[in-house]
């Protein structure tokens, strides 16, 4: 099987450090992918020190991979060599329960593989993600990339950019809707650049003043600094869509009372504690409470297309693959703008 150079948590404890993994060889169906960049979600950071208790040692994270590709298998339809590509969080599913069948491959009722700490359909172990050299997956799991667009700000679309993109379409968000952002980081700046761009009335709710600037730079119509009694008075009953990309504990029901009747807090971030909120507080004004996971693959494929032909990316800050250890202790402190992404020519 072909060595492939990586990096990887050994431990929860310990750094991201080089490691050499295995991938399989090119099976028929499979397209091949020299990874040039790759994005760093907050949950490499989280599976890195097994926050969430599944982490399976080692683990190379990346899930927002943009490459070129470099070998194709021979049923391989879509892809040939040199084309651009991009994989995402999924690198497989089970393709014949409903929601594989419904284009939601991330709700897959056997659970998708996931392209890190994923288990391989065929027992064949782990899945290891984009911090590495290459990767490869079945062609209907690799994406196709345009080459309008910067490449380094194309590879959080694959992450942050479905994860805010989905729930936007889901809910309908359009010309008219009024919409909360909640956060303004990595997933919350594409959460506002993609609403924005669908014609909605776009609010950022920060509790951070200084963020106001940037909000306005990337599109936001109105600032609500939520720590001002005064100005969050002003929204309650205002929204007909939140999305709270918030990761940290909050209260849910302070941000739900700024809904407007039938409106919908969407959650996509994951805080430590579990949410507690009165029925009472959506009974009155028939409100839902709900949350989402990234996209499937044609949706995926559809927000790609659409960042093209809008000319939306990510806002990164380019990094080499050794600096990966301090980039994980900027983004605990909030600081940065608004994705770190690795220059795979540095690995
Ligand atoms: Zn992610
Ligand atoms: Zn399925």
């Amino acid at each position: 099987m072909p060595s492939t150079k990586a990096y990887a948590a050994l431990s929860a404890t310990t750094p991201v450090v080089p490691h050499t993994i295995e991938r399989r060889e090119c099976k028929p169906h499979d397209v091949q992918v020299e990874i040039l960049y790759c994005g760093v979600c907050h949950s490499d950071l989280h599976f890195a020190h097994n926050d969430w208790g599944m982490t399976v040692y080692p683990v190379v994270p990346g899930h927002e991979i943009v490459g070129r590709v470099t070998a194709v298998g021979d049923q391989v339809k879509n892809f040939k060599p040199g084309d651009l590509a991009g994989i995402g969080c999924l690198v497989d599913s089970c393709r014949v329960c409903d929601n594989c069948k419904d284009d939601l491959e991330q709700y897959c009722a056997e659970s998708a593989v996931f392209s890190y700490n994923g288990n391989e359909r065929d027992g064949s172990g782990n899945t290891y993600g984009g911090y590495s050299q290459s990767i490869l997956a079945h062609e209907d799991f690799v994406l196709r990339i345009s080459d309008k667009l910067p490449l380094e700000g194309v590879a959080p679309l694959l992450c942050a950019g479905i994860t805010t993109y989905s729930p936007l379409r889901h809910w309908k968000v359009g010309k008219g809707s009024r919409v909360g952002v909640l956060g303004l980081g990595g997933l919350g700046h594409m959460a506002v650049k993609l609403a924005v761009s669908m014609g909605a009335e776009v609010t950022m709710l920060s509790h951070t003043a200084s963020k106001e600037a940037d909000a306005t730079r990337l599109g936001a119509h109105k600032f609500v600094l939520t720590s001002d009694e005064e100005q969050t008075k002003k929204v309650a009953g205002y929204f007909d869509f939140i999305l709270d990309t918030v990761s940290a504990n909050h209260d849910y029901n302070f941000y739900i009372a700024m809904l407007r009747t039938n409106g919908a807090l969407v959650c996509v971030g994951v805080p430590p504690n579990p949410a507690n909120i009165p029925a009472m507080t959506l009974i009155f004004g028939r409100k839902s409470f709900a949350g989402s996971l990234i996209g499937g693959l044609a949706e995926t494929q559809e927000m790609l297309d659409y960042c093209a032909e809008h000319n939306i990316v990510s806002d990164v800050e380019v990094i080499a693959m050794k600096d990966i250890n301090t980039a994980y202790e900027r983004m605990e402190k909030g600081d940065v703008r608004y994705r770190f992404v690795i220059d795979m020519a540095t690995l």
